[in-house]
């Protein structure tokens, strides 16, 4: 019997072995490749709509106006960033709720976990879902990549609902079509104010697979530490570098797609082994 225990016990270990043989940051890199935006190549369409939260407080033809103003900026640094990595992406920007209000009844903050609410913003625009909003466009427009970001008059924290690899198909009502939900101000800071510009990018980053460096469902108050020491100027981090301290705010230019995140998003190919770090809280819920 004691043979046979340590027969198993052998066998056992060895199939951990092989399992360990994939790094956790090649398992991210396969896990975030999924939904409408996959990788930043090709056509990609962006599609924009504006919410309201409540009738007597929509939107303003000018505060609409001032959003799309900052989009244009967070395109080039995007198309810069790429250009480090020899890739290119056109970016086009389809605009909805400009002329007509959308205005939500179901909350849209991510604390509220109301995973309802953007069903609930495209039927007001004619749409029985996400997915048919999609196929509503795919067929009339060309793009290899397709994302959403929703811009919503109030305040709450910016956040991104990316699709990962458990998706599966007949699931695409609730994962395939990959959204960003925007907040007019995050910390009482209105989105188009100069520091506040990072977020566009930061946010449509995660629907292609990007993970956040800061404390989080990504990091470890450690992994956070190694981050904010080893990348950074990585867009990734958010404004974390400047919680502790007084020090004004960067602008975008300033910021970075960091090496690990361009590795995740299949940016480049040289693997490094300390990328493990930071991909291991998130590929343990994977596990
Ligand atoms: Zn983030």
């Amino acid at each position: 019997m004691g043979k046979n225990f340590f027969l198993i016990a052998m066998l056992i270990s060895s199939m951990f072995l092989g399992q360990n043989k994939n790094n956790p940051t090649d398992k991210i890199r396969l896990i975030q490749k999924a939904g409408s935006a996959r990788s930043l190549e090709g056509k990609a369409l962006q599609v924009n709509i504006f919410i309201s939260l409540d009738k007597n407080k929509t939107w303003s033809r000018k505060g609409k106006e001032q959003v799309l103003q900052i989009l244009p900026e967070s395109e080039t640094w995007l198309k810069r960033e790429l250009g480090l990595y020899g890739h290119t992406m056109d970016i086009r920007n389809k605009n909805f709720g400009i002329d007509r209000d959308i205005i939500l009844k179901s909350n849209p903050d991510v604390d509220a976990k109301d995973y309802g609410w953007p069903n609930e913003a495209i039927k007001q625009m004619g749409y029985n879902s996400l997915i048919d909003f999609y196929d509503d466009l795919k067929s009339k427009n060309d793009f290899d990549q397709m994302y959403i970001v929703f811009f919503i008059n109030g305040q709450g924290q910016p956040y991104a609902n990316p699709c990962d690899i458990s998706f599966k198909e007949g699931d695409e009502d609730d994962s395939f079509v990959e959204y960003a939900a925007i907040f007019s101000s995050f910390d009482e800071v209105p989105i188009t104010d100069k520091s506040q510009h990072y977020l566009v990018p930061h946010e449509i980053l995660h629907l292609f697979g990007a993970l956040d460096l800061y404390e989080s469902e990504h990091q470890t108050k450690k992994t956070e530490e190694f981050a904010v020491d080893h990348l950074t100027e990585s867009v990734m981090l958010g404004s974390i570098r400047f919680v502790e301290e007084d020090s004004q705010q960067w602008n975008l230019k300033k910021y970075k797609i960091d090496e690990f995140n361009a590795y995740i998003m299949r940016l480049h190919n040289n693997y490094k082994s300390w990328y493990d770090t930071l991909s291991k809280k998130l590929a343990r819920t994977y596990d």
